[in-house]
């Protein structure tokens, strides 16, 4: 009797609780309006920010407008020394480059040119070469094209075999051979020197060669070197005619003498994540991430890529959101746990910011019960099926907690009933989506995740991804969705379980 009747008393007091939080909740998501939404974005993607390409004024100018913005709100810095957390940036020009072929020098642009995202230095003396075809590979295995080829010189056709032989499966050597070329993977395989032999021989010369941004150092160690067929030739000791030649060269290690010298000089640059906090009351050692990635392709010439959708969306979804709880917080109300607002740099030269943020975190991250990670949420994907003024994909729900689903979805039903499109968690789904934004640098350590996103369109990565094209409507539902399921994860009793290991 006592029992029934106190679990009737709480149930009671609990739903009351709960109205108090729906309705408190409610008032605060009130400021995520489109208005609001379209003054900060208007200024984000505005030519003045340049296209917000990582490590230039660009995307300083963005991180000081973030900056302020989150001091106004009145978030304290995430960092000891300010709001943000920098990062080194690298950035190489090359000085002099020769290659000579059995004593005989060869002439840059007219018989090989170097691959700007591969700048090295150093002095090689190569006595034998690794044919390896179209060094085509499965990342799983050290080898390319079944070869051993740590510690050596690999020489490798540019291209796919369908541009020789048409009836291959373009697409898919297409996607192997982007593998191939990843810094990390050319790295990883340990070999000392890539020889790439491609058609377009004689290239223009070019007055300077500056390298591509990169962040990690070793990643720029191994030289990537284009050569003409005649160069391949000469180095193979085989008679070369034409491309389809080369389809009758066999795989294997062949003996051969050249030397190549390469000499560069080093940019050190940097550029930075912006880190808001609102601390929390009685939970405060805990922590719930709502990140964007503020960096965008930035300008070439007159062209400016604004990254409108892609992400000043989403960086605009984190500032009202922030607004959101910070006006709840002066008001008296609080989150229980520390909120943290962090948008990043470096996300289209590959999670940069996030990286580094996740590898030198400020805030433990076994302490770090989700990040909500918005990319990309101003938009309507043309090829959507349901009702498209009323949607948002979700992305890792299925992943590392069984706590992120039913909240998500109950959230969702409570309060904005969205549509939650859950396509992209299917892992035969070609797009690994959900390798592609930063919350897979938290993912990757253990933190559950939830990625919003509104899938791609035709000014994708376009200089054309404007704001006026923006349906502000949706994306204040979106963040408005966001916001209450950030809210519901800061004050509930418990952090989101880890109970589902990441494959
Ligand atoms: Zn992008």
């Amino acid at each position: 009797m006592m029992k029934n009747l106190f679990v009737a008393c709480s149930l009671l007091l609990a739903s009351t609780v709960f109205a108090q939080q729906k309705d408190m909740a409610a008032k605060y998501a009130s400021v995520i309006t489109p208005a609001a939404l379209k003054e900060k974005l208007t200024v984000i993607a505005s030519a003045g920010m340049e296209g917000r390409e990582t490590a230039t004024s660009g995307q300083k100018k963005a991180a000081a407008y973030i900056e302020n913005y989150f001091k106004k709100i009145g978030l304290q810095p995430g960092t000891p020394n300010g709001y943000q957390l920098q990062y080194p940036v690298y950035q190489d020009s090359l000085i002099a480059a020769s290659l000579s072929i059995n004593d005989n020098a060869a002439e840059m642009y007219q018989d090989f040119t170097l691959s700007p995202a591969f700048l090295a230095e150093g002095n090689w003396h190569v006595q034998d070469v690794v044919f390896a075809s179209y060094g085509l590979s499965d990342s799983a295995n050290n080898n390319f094209d079944g070869l051993n080829v740590t510690n050596k010189w690999v020489m490798v056709i540019d291209g796919t075999p369908a541009d020789i032989d048409s009836t291959e499966a373009a697409k898919t050597y297409a996607n192997m051979r982007a593998n191939r070329m990843k810094p990390s993977n050319i790295r990883n395989k340990n070999i000392k020197g890539l020889l790439i032999i491609k058609r377009a021989f004689p290239e223009p010369a070019a007055a300077s060669l500056k390298g591509a941004m990169y962040m990690d150092k070793k990643a720029n160690s191994v030289p990537v070197i284009y050569i003409s067929l005649q160069m391949a030739a000469s180095i193979l000791q085989q008679p070369l005619n034409n491309f389809k030649d080369l389809k009758t060269v066999i795989r294997g290690i062949y003996p051969t003498s050249f030397s190549f010298n390469e000499q560069k000089t080093t940019l050190n640059l940097n550029s930075s994540n912006v880190i808001g906090v609102l601390p929390g009351t009685d939970k405060k050692n805990q922590y719930v991430f709502v990140t964007a990635h503020y960096d965008h392709l930035g300008k070439k010439g007159n062209t400016i890529w604004y990254g409108a959708d892609d992400d000043g969306s989403g960086t605009t979804s984190v500032l009202q959101i922030a607004t959101a709880f910070a006006k709840a917080a002066k008001d008296g109300h609080p989150p229980r746990r520390t909120m943290v607002f962090m948008t990043v740099s470096g996300e289209e030269k590959g999670l940069w910011g996030s990286d580094y943020y996740t590898d030198h975190p400020l805030f433990s991250l076994d302490s770090t019960s989700v990040d909500l990670n918005i990319d990309m949420v101003g938009r309507i994907d043309p090829g959507y099926k349901g009702d498209s003024l009323n949607y948002v994909y979700t992305i890792g729900e299925d992943k590392l907690s069984s706590d992120l689903l039913p909240i998500s979805d109950s959230i969702n039903k409570r309060y904005n009933n969205m549509e939650l499109d859950r396509r992209f968690n299917d892992p035969k789904d070609p797009n690994r989506f959900y390798y592609r934004s930063d919350h897979f640098n938290f993912a990757k350590h253990g933190v559950p995740v939830i990625f919003y996103f509104n899938g791609v369109h035709a000014d994708y990565h376009q200089p054309s991804d404007t704001v006026d094209k923006i349906n502000f409507n949706l994306m204040a539902k979106r963040g408005k969705l966001i916001f209450y399921t950030a809210w519901a994860m800061a004050n509930r009793d418990n952090m989101m379980k880890r109970d589902i290991p990441l494959k």
